[in-house]
């Protein structure tokens, strides 16, 4: 059976299990901050523990490819999009509340409100990582990182959801890597529990200002992207920096563009396709491997069949 003629079977027990009806044919252009890629089969949205759960055992019973998003900020998604169906956190599951010394955020938190909620209890920890435009789920699958921080140092609990089930689980669990975390099979990261560390609100905000200003100086800010393209390879020289020294800097292909200001970022100055960003992306990594023979290895997530191409 075609993906499209599982989401149709399934749509009346997926609508109960969220208490709201899915959106059919929602585009990955407004759901990535890059702008690019076609529609979803489905998108639903969870707003519990309890309707994220019940989604995903509906999605199970029903053998639906599904994928939780959070605010697109290292995906890409294919022109002709991705025919299955797309959770997005939101109600509960978007709140941040202050416990102690601890910051209990829903997975579909985004990180920069994360970070201002901690600022305003006087909470320290987050600051490098406040100009990260993912959710808090998002950051902890990828353990997202800057200026020497990860997600991942901070974390004392995460809520795992499953089909049909939530538990907590202990960091050591996680098994946080580069830009990698080791989550169960199939799950969604529902909660985040952060353990932080007291100081004064005037302090937080501005070593939150400080890091804030140092982004705002190398990257593209403000333009659509997707991140850093490719994670750093083992060694002294950044992505960015051996992209920039084999001469991809402004490359472009129709509204995609290497950004001039970093490398490692792709920007879409209107209407770019997913299929010129890869262009771009396979153009980089071969330039990148000619010159230094090193394979850079994709940070972005690709989606829809996607695919780099293989080097020599
Ligand atoms: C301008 C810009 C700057 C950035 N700077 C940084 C940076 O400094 N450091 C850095 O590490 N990243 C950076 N990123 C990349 C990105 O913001 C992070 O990787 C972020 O953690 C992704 O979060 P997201 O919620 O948007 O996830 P998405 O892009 O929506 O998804 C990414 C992956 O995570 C999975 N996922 C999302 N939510 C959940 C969840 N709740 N549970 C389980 N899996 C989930 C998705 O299925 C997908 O595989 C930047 C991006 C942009 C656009």
């Amino acid at each position: 059976m075609s993906e499209a003629a599982l989401l149709e079977e399934a749509r009346a027990d997926l609508e109960h299990a969220a208490g709201k009806k899915p959106a059919a044919g929602v585009p990955f252009s407004g759901m990535t901050t890059i702008g690019c890629g076609g529609p979803a089969g489905l998108v639903i949205e969870a707003d519990s523990t309890a309707g994220l759960a019940a989604i995903l055992e509906t999605a199970t019973a029903h053998r639906i490819p599904w994928l939780v998003t959070g605010l697109g900020s290292n995906l890409l998604v294919a022109d002709a999009g991705w025919p299955g169906l797309v959770i997005r956190l939101t109600g509960s599951l978007k709140c941040c509340r202050i416990r102690g010394n601890l910051l209990d955020a829903g997975g579909g938190a985004s990180l920069p409100k994360a970070a201002s909620v901690a600022a305003a209890a006087g909470l320290s920890g987050l600051e490098p990582l406040a100009g990260i435009p993912g959710t808090a789920g998002g950051a902890v699958a990828m353990n997202a990182g800057a200026f020497g921080a990860s997600i991942g140092d901070l974390v004392s609990e995460v809520e795992i959801c499953r089909a049909g089930k939530s538990f907590m689980s202990p960091p050591g669990s996680l098994d946080f890597g580069y830009r990698s975390a080791a989550l169960p099979p199939d799950s969604v990261v529902s909660r985040v529990i952060l353990s932080l560390s007291r100081s004064s609100r005037e302090a937080v905000s501005a070593r939150m200002r400080d890091f804030r200003s140092r982004r705002e100086a190398s990257q593209p800010v403000g333009k659509k992207t997707c991140g850093s393209v490719f994670k750093n390879p083992p060694g002294a020289r950044s992505a960015g920096m051996l992209l920039d020294q084999a001469g991809c800097k402004g490359m472009s292909r129709g509204a995609a563009q290497v950004s001039e200001s970093h490398a490692n970022f792709i920007v879409n100055n209107g209407g770019a396709a997913a299929a010129d960003v890869m262009e771009l992306i396979n153009n980089c990594r071969r330039r990148v491997y000619d010159r230094f023979g090193i394979s850079l290895e994709l940070e972005i997530r690709l989606l829809g069949g996607l695919r780099p191409e293989p080097l020599p």
